[in-house]
């Protein structure tokens, strides 16, 4: 049988990093089982390079930087972390969870912290019939590595800030670069947009892709349709990257073997974020109780109340809570 953890905590959006990070400081052992590739959640797969204003401590920061701290402070503490993980399962009880996940890793926890926010990502795909036969191989919803580009001929389908961002870092990197997008104008920030438009990215609008086929060299022959009009350009290209944004859902989570009640797919939970179903806490933007806000700041808030409480549950025989530089102190002393 595998280690079992204290506390497992679902979700490694910024309120299952901090909640991580807290339970290292309990010196708990901990796993943080996230379904992304990445971590950070909604703060890193939807707003990567908007400025945050209310972080307590920060006038303003990067998105991506809040989760890049929020790694640096996880770090200290020797945390488990499993990306690519959807828990797709959990059943047991108090002091002896076992939780499942979709690439079939099992593990056993003694409590559980939920921190899904409004479920699971997974990136919005491509609406063409025979889409998932390039997944890939030519067509991409993430870059994993811009190195993979060099010399290549890509089209990035979309109109959001992200698009354009992925647009202009590929310029110096891939052979040429073409942005499509179903409106002339696109969504993105005005300065993104005009860095678009001083770039030598080729801009296609309005127009919508139709069909994708193979051609004998490899590379993928793309059908434009121009959108309310009549237009229709084809064109060649080694990588297709769409990106539509994601869309989240909590519906793995309504499987689940134990399950907590909700109300509006938010789980209940009291003061000390308990849902109804003893060992189980959930935090930030996947609870809900009177007053709650969906935002990071609170999020930070009610993840050491929940490790706290499990915690003094799981070992009554430990203080809690204790002061940062008190825990610190007893880490060291290790
Ligand atoms: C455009 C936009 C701008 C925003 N601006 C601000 C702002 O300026 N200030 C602010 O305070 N808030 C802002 N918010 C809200 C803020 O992003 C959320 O409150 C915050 O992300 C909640 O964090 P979380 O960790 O609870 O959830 P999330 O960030 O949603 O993270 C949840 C994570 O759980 C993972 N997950 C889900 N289901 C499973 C599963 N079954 N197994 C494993 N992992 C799973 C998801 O993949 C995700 O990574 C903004 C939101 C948006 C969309």
């Amino acid at each position: 049988m595998s280690e079992k953890y204290d506390l497992t905590i679902i979700g490694g959006g910024p309120v299952g990093m901090f909640a991580a990070f807290y339970a290292g400081m309990r010196n708990a052992r901990v796993q943080l089982l996230e379904s992304l590739p990445t971590l950070g959640g909604q703060v890193q797969a939807l707003y990567p390079e908007k400025m945050i204003h209310d972080i307590a401590g920060y006038p303003a920061i990067k998105a991506t930087d809040l989760v890049s701290q929020l790694a640096e402070q996880m770090k200290q503490f020797p945390i488990d972390v499993a990306l690519s993980s959807a828990v797709t399962n959990v059943s047991g009880k108090m002091g002896d969870f076992t939780v499942t996940t979709v690439n079939g890793q099992v593990s056993h926890t003694k409590a559980i912290i939920v921190a899904t926010g409004s479920g699971a990502f997974e990136p919005r795909r491509l609406a063409v019939d025979n889409a998932g036969d390039f997944e890939g191989k030519q067509l991409f919803y993430h870059i994993p590595s811009l190195d993979q580009f060099k010399n290549q001929t890509v089209l990035v389908a979309g109109g959001g800030d992200s698009a354009i961002d992925m647009a202009l870092m590929l310029e110096p990197v891939a052979k040429k670069v073409y942005i499509m997008h179903r409106r002339n104008r696109f969504r993105g920030m005005e300065h993104s947009v005009d860095l678009l438009k001083a770039s030598s990215v080729t801009i296609k609008t309005p127009f919508l892709i139709k069909a994708l086929a193979e051609t004998p060299a490899g590379q993928l022959n793309l059908s434009m349709k121009e959108v309310r009009g009549t237009g229709e350009e084809t064109l060649v290209v080694d990588a297709l990257i769409v990106n539509y944004g994601f869309i989240a859902d909590n519906k793995v989570i309504r499987n689940w073997d134990v399950s907590p009640s909700m109300t509006n797919q938010l789980f209940n939970v009291d003061t000390e974020m308990n849902t109804d179903v003893p060992g189980i806490t959930a935090i930030g933007d996947t609870v809900t109780y009177p007053g709650k806000l969906g935002l990071i700041a609170s999020g930070f808030g009610e993840a050491p109340n929940a490790v706290n409480q499990l915690m003094m549950r799981l070992y009554p025989e430990r203080r809690s809570p204790l002061h940062s530089t008190t825990l610190f102190e007893k880490q060291a002393k290790h």
